[in-house]
């Protein structure tokens, strides 16, 4: 489905006030009109807040914003769409700091936000099954030195990166971030992320043969200077990730990787439709079930 590109000035005149949030957030939520979750009866009185509904029927009220992404936060929704709008207008994503700059919060709180946002990203993504011809490999990423597979890797985190491989095009992708590129690590990954008896291309790394469990692989041992050609797709995917986390991030450490990997797969899976993210992300976060904070 097609969803509105949003300008600034767009999204600035639709989103002004707390009213325009919450009467949006309602329109995605309630398409045919509010429905009472408890007995389905279809007149509600709004209460004067306009944050809640009491069915006429029941009694029961229920609040605008619970079993959203923004249940239970205390800034206003004005805020949160404006994160929505940064967060996903901006290529380069955007640090905790400037966005704390900018919708006038404080950094944990603006920090949390962004945090709820990329976990619902990675909800999303994880849905999709990638298929056809697919390339894995696994890169050390974060830290402060440049390191390769077993040396020189202090800081760094192991990510496991699959991308569907269309010729001169790439797919999907998927990535996630593990203490250790081992077996059981492989095998999740590959269970949670691509459809069973695809055609997987791999290099010979030995952590990397779990895969003919479910997968119809292929190992090659590439010399370094013939893997492009191999695995071209994956090698991009991994020297984008890390030009992405260096620039806005300044390098990541473990704890938060997993975030920023949602975000970019996110962004990678959507980048013919760039222009439509802000609205995508919007009624992601309406249809998300709340995340809670860490
Ligand atoms: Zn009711």
């Amino acid at each position: 489905m097609k969803m509105p590109e949003a300008s600034f000035f767009e999204w600035q005149g639709q989103f002004n006030s707390e009213t325009d949030c919450l009467n949006h957030i309602k329109k995605m939520r309630w398409p045919n009109g509010f429905m009472c979750p408890r007995c389905g009866c279809e007149h509600a009185y709004e209460l004067t807040t306009r944050q809640l509904y009491e069915c006429s029927q029941c009694h029961k009220q229920t609040s605008v914003t619970a079993d959203t992404l923004f249940h239970g936060s205390r800034i206003p929704l004005t805020k949160w769409f404006w994160a929505i709008y940064f967060l996903g207008s901006d290529k380069g994503s955007i640090s905790a700091l400037r966005l704390s700059k900018l919708i006038d919060v404080n950094w944990r709180t603006a920090r949390l936000v962004l945090s709820k946002l990329r976990t619902a990203m990675g909800h999303r993504d994880s849905l999709y099954r990638l298929s056809g011809v697919i390339e894995i490999d696994d890169a050390l990423v974060g830290g402060k030195r440049k390191g390769k597979r077993g040396r020189g890797a202090a800081g760094k985190t192991p990510v496991l990166v699959a991308v569907e491989s269309k010729g001169k095009k790439a797919g999907f992708i998927a990535m996630q971030a593990v203490n250790r590129v081992c077996h059981d690590n492989v095998e999740q990954f590959v269970a949670k992320h691509l459809t069973i008896q695809q055609e997987v291309h791999k290099d010979g790394l030995p952590a990397l043969n779990i895969i003919d469990k479910t997968q119809q692989h292929e190992a090659r041992v590439t010399p370094s200077e013939l893997v492009d050609e191999w695995l071209p797709w994956v090698h991009i995917a991994i020297g984008n990730l890390k030009a992405f986390l260096l620039g806005t991030f300044h390098g990541v450490t473990g704890k938060f990787l997993q975030e920023y990997l949602n975000e970019f797969c996110y962004r990678f899976n959507r980048r013919q439709m760039e222009r439509e993210i802000p609205n995508r992300l919007l009624n992601l976060a309406i249809i998300h079930a709340p995340v809670h904070s860490h």
